[in-house]
C-alpha cells in the first residue's frame, strides 16, 4: 500500500517544530515526510532585529537545517513555494511541483504596509536574513560615507523605525546600543544622531503593563530615541517620509533609513491559492486544519487563532507557532493511524518578554513582572529554549545566548 505523504512548507519555528516531532512519532514504513524551506538554513525570526541593527553578526542568527533534521526519515527540499492547489493536492514550487496527502503551511508573515504609499519602495522590513543584513549595511554605509560625501549629510544619519509595537521596540533597544559604537568606528559626533520612532496608535507597545512601557519609554529616550506617538506615517519618499497628526498637520522627516515594523500579514501564498484569509491569515479550526479541508494544516503567523478571553485574534508569535508546531504533529500522526480524534489546540502563553538591547529588557513570565538585567536573562533563556525544543542541547551549545551580565 502507498505510504501517505506529508509535506511541510516552510522550515521557521512552526514547521520544523512539526518535522522534528514527526521524525519521532512517525515510523519511516508509515509515511513520507518531507520537508520545503527556501533557503537550506532556518534563521531565528526573533532575533533578526539585532542582525538588522549590527549586534549580532548575521550568521549567529541562522543554522543548517540539516543538522536538526534526521534525514532518514525527512527528505528536505530547497525551494520556493509559489501556490498551493487544494483540489488537486499539490504545491507548484519555483522548479517543479510536489504532490501531498497531508500538508502543512507554515510560511511566516510578510509585511502589511496598509497601503501607504512609497512604503514598499521606500523602506526597510525586518523579514528575514537576507532583508537584515541590507538594513546592517544600509545603516552601515550612511556613516561610513557621512565624513566623506557632502551631500545629505544630516538625512544620513536620521533613522526612522515606524511602529513601537513589540518588533519596532526590540529594533530600537539595538539600535540605542549600536549607535554610539558607529559613531566611534566612523568619526561621527553622536549629538548629530535621531533615532526616531514614529507610530500611528496613541500607545507604545499596546497590550503591555503601563509600568513596563514606562520603563522601555524612558529606557530609550535616554539613549537618545525620540518618541512621535499619535503620528501616522502619511508616504515615504526616497527623501524620507511625511507624517501627520490630524488631515491639516503634516511634516517632513529626512531620514536616509526608514525601516517599517508596524505591522504584518500572512503569508501572500495563501491568498494567491484562493484559501479564505483575513490578511493572509486564516482562522483555523480548533485542531488547526483550515476550515473545509481535511488535510491541510495551517499553523505560525498564517494561521489566525482567536483568545475567547478578549474576543480578538492573539498576535502571531515563536511562542504559538512552535505549540501549534507540536500539536499538529500529534494531529497528523493520529490521521495517519487512521484516528478520527484529533486535539484542539489552545495556546499556553507563559509571558512575554521584549528586549531593550542586550543586556536591559521588560516583560511578564510565570505571572511576574520584570525589567532590566533580570528580564534580559529570561529573554535569553527563552531564546536558549527555543533552540533546545528543536535541535536539544547540542544546538543550544552551538547558538545560545549565554552572555548574560
Ligand atoms: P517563520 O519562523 O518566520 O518561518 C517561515 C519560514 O518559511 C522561513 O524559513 C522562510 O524562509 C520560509 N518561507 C517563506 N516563504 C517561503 C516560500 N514561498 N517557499 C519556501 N519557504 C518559504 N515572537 C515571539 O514569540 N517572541 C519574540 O520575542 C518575538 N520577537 C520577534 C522579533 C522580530 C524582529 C520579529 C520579526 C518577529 C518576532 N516574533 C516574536 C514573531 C515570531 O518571529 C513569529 O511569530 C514566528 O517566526 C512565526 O513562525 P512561523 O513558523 O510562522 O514563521
Amino acid at each position: 500500500m502507498r505510504k501517505p505523504k506529508i509535506v511541510i512548507l516552510g522550515a521557521g519555528y512552526g514547521g520544523l517544530m512539526v518535522a522534528t516531532r514527526l521524525q519521532k512519532s512517525v515510523g519511516t514504513n508509515e509515511a513520507e515526510i518531507v520537508l520545503v524551506n527556501k533557503n537550506d538554513y532556518h534563521y531565528e525570526t526573533t532575533w533578526l532585529h539585532e542582525a538588522s541593527a549590527g549586534t549580532l553578526h548575521h550568521d549567529r542568527v541562522r543554522y543548517d537545517i540539516k543538522d536538526v533534521i534526521d534525514r532518514n526519515k525527512v527528505e528536505f527540499v530547497q525551494g520556493t513555494a509559489l501556490e498551493i492547489k487544494t483540489e488537486e493536492k499539490k504545491v507548484i514550487l519555483e522548479s517543479g511541483e510536489i504532490d501531498y496527502d497531508y500538508l502543512v503551511v507554515s510560511l511566516g508573515a510578510e509585511p502589511e504596509t496598509f497601503g501607504i504609499k512609497g512604503l514598499k519602495e521606500h523602506a526597510f522590513s525586518i523579514v528575514n536574513v537576507n532583508a537584515a543584513r541590507q538594513i546592517r549595511e544600509h545603516i552601515e554605509y550612511q556613516f561610513a560615507t557621512y565624513n566623506t560625501d557632502a551631500e545629505k549629510k544630516d538625512e544620513r544619519l536620521t533613522i526612522v523605525v515606524g511602529g513601537a509595537g513589540f518588533t519596532g521596540i526590540e529594533f530600537l533597544g539595538e539600535l540605542a546600543n549600536r549607535v554610539p559604537e558607529l559613531c566611534k568606528e566612523y568619526d561621527v559626533d553622536y549629538h548629530k544622531v535621531k533615532i526616531i520612532c514614529v507610530e500611528a496608535a496613541p500607545m507604545v507597545l499596546p497590550g503591555f503593563d503601563p509600568e513596563l512601557v514606562n520603563y522601555a519609554v524612558s529606557h530609550l529616550e535616554k539613549k537618545g530615541v525620540q518618541f512621535m506617538i499619535g503620528t501616522a506615517i502619511k508616504e515615504a519618499t526616497p527623501e524620507g517620509i511625511i507624517v501627520g497628526k490630524g488631515e491639516d498637520e503634516v511634516e517632513e522627516i529626512k531620514a536616509a533609513t526608514v525601516v517599517w515594523a508596524a505591522g504584518v500579514r500572512g503569508n501572500s501564498i495563501i491568498e494567491n491559492s484562493g484559501i479564505e484569509a483575513m490578511r493572509g491569515r486564516v482562522k483555523v479550526q480548533p485542531d488547526l486544519r483550515a476550515p473545509g479541508h481535511d488535510n491541510l494544516f495551517i499553523i505560525g503567523d498564517c494561521s489566525l487563532i482567536i483568545n475567547e478571553e478578549i474576543n480578538r485574534p492573539y498576535p502571531p508569535t515563536a511562542q504559538i507557532a512552535m505549540q501549534q508546531g507540536e500539536v499538529c504533529a500529534r494531529n497528523i500522526t493520529a490521521l495517519i493511524r487512521n484516528k478520527t480524534e484529533l486535539e484542539t489546540f489552545t495556546p499556553d502563553i507563559k509571558g512575554t518578554v521584549c528586549s531593550l538591547g542586550e543586556h536591559d529588557a521588560i516583560g511578564v513570565a510565570f505571572g511576574k513582572k520584570m525589567v532590566g538585567t533580570k528580564a534580559s536573562f529570561m529573554k535569553k533563556m527563552i531564546d536558549n529554549r527555543a533552540l533546545y525544543m528543536v535541535g536539544g542541547p547540542s544546538l543550544v551549545l552551538k547558538k545560545g545566548k549565554f552572555n548574560v551580565l
